[in-house]
Parts: C-alpha cells; structure tokens; sequence
C-alpha cells in the first residue's frame, strides 16, 4: 500500500464500529465521529443471525460476543389467543448447517465488544456531523461545533435519519410503516416459574405480534409487542411507554403473554420507520452503511446484521485498491446492494404475514406453514437460509 488511506466515519452505532474495526484489521487509519456525549445502545435486545455472527468473528469479536450472549434451542411461533404452536425450528442446529450459531443478546453488550475492540483513541465524541461533501481532492465533513474533518473517504454510518444522506442525495423522509411496537426487559428470576421457556418465541395474532427472547445468558428476558396504528408516529427509542396501554392493546391474548407484562416494571415505546432501497449509496469519495443506507423493518433481524456485513465489505474493497478510493465505494456498493434490498423488501412481507387480521387468511397462512414443514422439517422459519449461509468474510468480494 503506498499510503495509508484515512477514513472517516460519522457515527458510533453497531454498523459505524464495526467498520471502524474492520478497517483497523486491514491497517487503514479511521476516526468515529459520535454526536452523543457517550457510546451507548437503548436497553433492548437484539438477534444476532449466523451471518452476523460469522462477521463478528472476523471482527475479531465473536468471543467476546458469545460471552454474553444466549442461544436458544428452538425457536417457536406460537398463535396470539389458544398458544397453538405454528411453526418451529431447531435453532441449536445452525452452528453446524450455517458454519455460526443463532444468537440473543443486549444492545448494549454488542456494541460494548465492538467499542473495545476498536479503542477509545479513535473516537470522537460530541461531534454531530451537519454536511459532508466529495472531490477530487477528498471527502469533507462539517460538525455543528465549526469543526471540519477532511478524509481519503467519509462513511456516513450515522442511523435512520441521516445527515450524510441528506448532504448526499438530497432531503427524503423515511417512510411510516404503520407499525408501533413497546419493547421491555424483564430479569427472568423475576418471572412466574415456566412462564417464559428458554426459546426464542413469537406470538402472531391480528393486526400484531410478540417476540420475546432470553439475552445476557439468560439473565434477562426481552419482549417486543408490535401492533398496527395510524395514530401515533414517534420515532424515539427512549420514549416511555404506559404498560396499561399494552395490556389494553393485547387483551384477549394468551395470559401467560399478559402475565410476561404484568411482571415488567417499565416500557418503551416507538413508531417503526422504513425506507425505500437506494439505486446508489456512493458520491465521489463519500458512502452510506447500515440504516443510513437501507434502514429496513425488524421482522427478519437483519438490520444490524447487514451494518456489520458492510462494514466487513466496505474494509476489503478498500484494501483492495487503497489508491483508488472511489473505485473501491462503487465496487462496495455494488456487492451489497443487491443483498440490503432484497432484505428490506423481504422484511416488509413478513410484517403482512405476521399481522393477518382474518381468521381465514391466518388459517390458508398456518395451514401453508404446517405442509412446509412436513416436506421440509430442517427449514429455517422465514426461507433465511440465503441469508444465513452468507459470509462477508468469504463471499463479501
Ligand atoms: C424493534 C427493532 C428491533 C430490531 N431488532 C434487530 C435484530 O434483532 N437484529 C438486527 O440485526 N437488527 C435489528 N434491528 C435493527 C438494528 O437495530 C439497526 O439496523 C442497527 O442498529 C443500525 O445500526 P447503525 O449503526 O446503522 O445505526 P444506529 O444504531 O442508528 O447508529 C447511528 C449512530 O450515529 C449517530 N449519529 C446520528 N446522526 C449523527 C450525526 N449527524 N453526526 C454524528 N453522529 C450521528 C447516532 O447517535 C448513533 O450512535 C432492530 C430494529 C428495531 C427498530
């Protein structure tokens, strides 16, 4: 390599340092831009798919990961009212069919791994990045403090309602899906004995579901109710909720699923946004990576797998030609786009299916499933084995 490039990265979520870390192992020089005062992650869950975890391992994290996390032995979709089971599959068998394990774990872990893993001297924080701009010369970065970053490359790795994207393509709202979901964390020592069994669980019903999954080995048990309105749009992970709006939302529904939130003290509750899939992510020497660039629907817990998969992506088109930048981002782009898009739309079928409003459509539905798995009993639950058998390591470029 002639020159060490630098990159920078606007943005310390799960897909900024996981780029950052990536980059690091190729032996390029980056800097994190964070507009908070600390890293952090809300207090949730989050899955962890084979694919995200073969990543993890080329991070260099999967350890550290592990240590932490849990893994369930089944996974087990269960009807909202009777408990009927709908379908289920054997997660414990994954290490061995997708070469990773299926995993649960906290937010806050996760991005802990990633944040020791990178270092705190790259990381800048209190700089809220306002505009970004690509040249001959470089890529530019302005902060809301007057400060200025000049980069070999800019990474806008910077969520959902992206300034990088902004300055790049222009304004655009990310999309209402009419889903709002409240999440909450439950020390499991705290729950009715055998309420909730140590599987990953979902509880389809009309017009919402329910997942709820163990994390923190197990320590503690977090649920996230999904339902359907047009009235309230607030896309705020911090925003508390009122549990007595929840036991109203799923009254009716099985009651060891109600008795799971009569025993959570708190809850948080948002509006879940989407956007369209972006024909291109890169200017010049500047790109987008992880929800800046395919913000996505939860249904198929993708959205920090695929900021972590670009992040592996994006270091190694770099190394590849160090002194040809630009072309590296539209190599990058190129290889994970097809990917990211096919995902995000998968991911808005799922919430169709899980939400049937109809008894009939639920019965053809559940009817659909039970056949598939008589033919197919080792299936995965949502067709996910192209997405699982993925390894950014091997097939990223
Ligand atoms: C209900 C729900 C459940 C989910 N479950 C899963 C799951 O199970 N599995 C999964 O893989 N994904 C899941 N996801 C998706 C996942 O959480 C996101 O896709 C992932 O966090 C995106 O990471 P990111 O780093 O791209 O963005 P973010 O996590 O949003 O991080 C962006 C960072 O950029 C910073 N920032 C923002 N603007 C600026 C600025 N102007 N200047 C500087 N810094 C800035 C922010 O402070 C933040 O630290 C779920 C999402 C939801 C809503």
């Amino acid at each position: 390599m002639a020159r060490v490039p630098k990159i920078a990265i606007i943005g310390g979520g799960i897909g900024g340092l996981a780029a950052a870390r990536a980059l690091q192992l190729r032996g390029i020089e980056v800097t994190v831009h964070e507009q908070a005062p600390r890293l952090s992650e809300v207090g949730a869950g989050v899955v962890t798919t084979p694919n995200a975890m073969k990543a993890l391992r080329a991070l260099g994290v999967e350890d550290a990961v592990l240590a932490s996390a849990f893994a369930s032995r089944r996974q087990v979709v269960r009807s909202w009212r009777s408990g009927r089971i709908i379908d289920q599959t054997r997660l414990d068998r994954y290490r061995d069919r997708f070469g990773a394990p299926f995993c649960t774990m906290h937010r806050g872990d996760l991005l802990e791994a990633l944040r020791a893993a990178v270092g705190d001297a790259p990381i800048r924080l209190n700089a809220r990045c306002v505009e970004v701009s690509s040249d001959a010369r470089g890529a530019h970065a302005r902060f809301a403090d007057g400060s200025a970053v000049e980069a070999d490359a800019i990474v806008g790795a910077d969520g959902i309602h992206s300034a990088v994207r902004t300055s790049l393509f222009g304004a655009e709202h990310p999309r209402f899906t009419g889903y709002v979901c409240w999440r909450g964390l439950v020390a499991t020592d705290r729950l009715p004995q055998g309420l909730a069994p140590p599987d990953m669980t979902a509880w389809w019903g009309p017009h919402g579901h329910v997942v709820h999954y163990h994390v923190r080995r197990g320590e503690l048990l977090n649920w996230v109710a999904h339902t359907e309105t047009v009235a309230w749009t607030e896309e705020s992970w911090s925003r508390e909720g009122d549990m007595d709006e929840v036991m109203r939302t799923y009254a009716g529904w099985n009651p060891k699923l109600l008795a799971l939130f009569a025993a959570t003290e708190r809850c948080y509750k948002w509006a879940l946004y989407d956007r369209e899939p972006l024909d291109h992510w890169t200017v010049g020497r500047a790109t987008l990576l992880g929800d800046s660039a395919h913000a996505m629907l939860p249904y198929l817990a993708q959205g920090a797998a695929q900021a972590i998969e670009d992040g592996c992506v994006l270091a190694s088109e770099i190394a590849r030609t160090p002194d040809d930048i630009a072309t590296a981002l539209q190599r990058y782009e190129a290889l994970r786009i097809p990917r990211t898009r096919r995902i995000q739309l998968g991911a808005r079928a799922r919430g169709r299916d899980n939400h049937l409003p109809s008894a009939w459509a639920r019965l053809k539905r559940d009817t659909r499933l039970a056949l598939r798995r008589w033919f197919r009993p080792n299936a995965t639950l949502h067709q996910a084995e192209w997405i699982f058998a993925y390894d950014a390591a091997r097939d990223g470029g």
